[in-house]
């Protein structure tokens, strides 16, 4: 048994997106039926609904940036009530039982984390994501958002907010700390205010000085180009912590040459081609060079508890359903300030 709801699915790989009806699952015990209110474009959705990252479940509804209010929940959910405002990121299963679920890192679940769409469950159904009006998910991968933020806003924290959150609590973003963020793109935005709001001092480090004004209303107090090679020199030795959104080719080993001794450069940009660089670059000073993936259910709300309590929100372009493929058009060209989200009472209307 299921139910019928409206959605916005990309039929075949680079098709474009059309309006279309998908099932969603009667309620399990542990369900939690959410009417979605807002979905966020993530840039990886458009990887995935262009076929770009290999493999993937056609016809897809992407999305994993779902905010809205519970509908209905099942007979043993005891955390979640109609009416409460959730989120929903970028998954929707685990195993529950191994060493990283039990580390609160259902992320790196060795039996895979279930993805929020393109993705099959334990139950071998696959999974359709937020661009839709309602989804039912397990109560275990439901956030809660705070009253303090307007579930527009609060949709795209669900990725782009973890995303940038996690790495910056894992390396100490904090007072007297200096982090560069590299790219003032969704994820790039979001990591100025949040390491901004911990107490961090944030420098911007962008192609070229066209988003300054942005940047420096977002937190951070200082702003380069880095298609000015003197960039590279000015900055030589001042970060503890540089965290690159880009999903571009880089030169690894400049970026390296701007930490301090001991600094590290965390990834969550994901370039299709391999990045290089010359080991000495981290030799030479004791640095590291990392990677950072989403977050794990608790800290996901740990980060929703600290936007609502530092008035963060992701800055927003709201659109309708028939606006889908020209925001994957102008995602793709970087034109956003700084995340599109679907207002989900125009799907099927
Ligand atoms: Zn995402
Ligand atoms: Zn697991």
């Amino acid at each position: 048994m299921s139910t019928t709801t409206h959605a916005i699915a990309a039929p075949g790989p680079g098709a474009p997106l059309e309006q279309t009806t998908i099932q969603r699952r009667d309620l399990r015990p542990d369900d939690v039926l959410i009417d979605i209110a807002y979905a966020g474009i993530c840039h990886s959705d458009i990887h995935q609904a262009r076929g770009e990252w290999g493999e993937a479940i056609f016809p897809m509804v992407p999305g994993h940036e779902i905010a809205g209010t519970v509908a209905a929940v099942g007979s043993a959910v005891t955390d979640y009530r109609v009416g409460d405002r959730v989120g929903v990121g970028c998954m929707v299963d685990s195993c529950g039982e191994c060493e990283y679920c039990r580390a609160d890192t259902e992320q790196f679940c060795v039996k895979g984390n279930v993805q929020t769409y393109n993705g099959v469950g334990f139950d071998g159904e696959n999974t359709y994501g937020g661009y839709s009006k309602q989804v039912v998910v397990r109560d275990a991968f439901v956030c809660g958002i705070p009253d303090g933020i307007g579930l527009d806003v609060a949709a795209p924290l669900l990725c782009a907010g973890i995303t940038t959150y996690s790495p910056l609590r894992q390396w100490g973003a904090g007072p007297g700390k200096k982090v560069a963020v590299v790219g003032l793109g969704g994820l790039g935005h979001m990591a100025v205010k949040l390491a901004a709001a911990m107490g961090a001092e944030v420098t911007v480090l962008s192609q070229s000085l066209k988003k300054q004004e942005d940047g420096k209303r977002l937190g951070a107090t200082e702003y380069y180009a880095t298609a000015d090679e003197t960039t590279f020199d000015v900055l030589r030795g001042r970060f503890d912590l540089i965290l690159n959104t880009v999903s571009a080719q880089i030169p690894v080993d400049a970026y390296l040459g701007l930490l301090r001794v001991g600094g590290a450069m965390v990834n969550v940009g994901a370039p299709g081609e391999p990045l290089s660089y010359n080991a000495f670059s981290l030799i030479a000073g004791n640095k590291a060079l990392a990677g950072s993936m989403i977050g794990g259910i608790a800290e996901t709300q740990e980060m929703l508890n600290f936007c609502a309590e530092h008035g963060i929100g992701s800055d927003i372009e709201t659109i309708s359903a028939a606006d889908v493929n020209t925001a994957y058009e102008r995602v793709a060209a970087s034109d956003v300030r700084y995340r599109f989200v679907i207002d989900t009472a125009t799907i099927g209307a």
